[in-house]
């Protein structure tokens, strides 16, 4: 999605919705941890709360987005936590048939081919679209898109186009204007979610979502290996490795730990 922002600074009221999006999020996932239920249902819960905070921006009037646009789905990458990953895999294998899922892992394998191979300098830095793009220009995973993309919303239509067009030419410096509080909102929520995951265990690193869904697809049952805590994404291309199992831990030198007793 673009992620790229020419406007004023960030105000201290907007600051605020990113703190009580944080919060909220933070209460919403341990809540929904402590059922522990391998029930995907609560990606409905985390849409909700986005959705109550998306409501609220007063940019909401000057957005400029419509469906079938799809000017960032075919340039931006994005990034989704695994528990992301995994809602929209089971998603496509609940609702595509057997061809169309075959196509869709095809798609995924080389979008994903072809990003490993730009980190690699082995092929030209250019826009690669979302996996998840359908052939009508529009998002084939709606429902349980991850949180970012429901989250981005451009002030101008035309400014997409024109960093698309740019984009395609080699130059990804252009700049959209975007809902801030939206964006605020997004954030604060998207790394609750990250930092829950990790604090009770799980891999809560960000993953490039073609890369992720394609592992999540092809790992039978993976909602529950990954919630047995077991690195199954290992294999996808992991764009922000903050926590194991993608960062190692690394231990507290033992002379912090010990409690020496002061001379008296
Ligand atoms: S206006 Fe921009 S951000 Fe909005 S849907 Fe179109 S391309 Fe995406
Ligand atoms: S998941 Fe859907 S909304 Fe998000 S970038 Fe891909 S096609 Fe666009």
């Amino acid at each position: 999605m673009p992620a790229r922002d020419s406007q004023s600074p960030v105000s201290p009221h907007i600051t605020e919705v990113f703190h009580q999006a944080s919060h909220d999020g933070r209460q919403l996932v341990e809540g929904l941890l402590r059922q522990q239920s391998e029930s995907l249902d609560w990606i409905d819960d985390l849409r909700n709360l986005q959705a109550k905070f998306l409501n609220q921006s007063p940019q909401q009037a000057q957005r400029d987005c419509s469906a079938g646009c799809p000017a960032c789905c075919m340039t931006a990458q994005v990034d989704a936590t695994p528990i992301e990953a995994i809602a929209v895999s089971e998603y496509l294998k609940a609702y595509l048939d057997a061809d169309a899922l075959f196509a869709v892992k095809n798609r995924l394998t080389r979008v994903t081919k072809l990003r490993i191979a730009q980190q690699n300098a082995q092929a030209p830095q250019r826009p690669l679209a979302c996996g998840m793009l359908g052939t009508d220009g529009k998002c084939m995973v709606y429902p349980v898109r991850p949180v970012i993309c429901s989250g981005v919303f451009s002030l101008n239509q035309n400014e997409c186009f024109k960093a698309e067009r740019e984009a395609n030419a080699g130059d990804f410096s252009q700049s959209i204007p975007l809902d801030k509080f939206a964006l605020q909102a997004t954030g604060g929520i998207s790394g609750s979610l990250q930092r829950v995951l990790v604090e009770h265990g799980l891999d809560g690193n960000l993953y490039e979502l073609s890369s992720a869904v394609l592992v999540a697809l092809q790992v039978p049952d993976c909602l529950t290996h990954y919630l047995n805590q077991e690195d199954i994404f290992k294999n996808a291309i992991c764009t922000d490795p903050h926590s194991p199992p993608r960062k190692r831990i690394v231990p507290a030198p033992k002379f912090l730990n010990r409690r020496v007793p002061r001379p008296a």
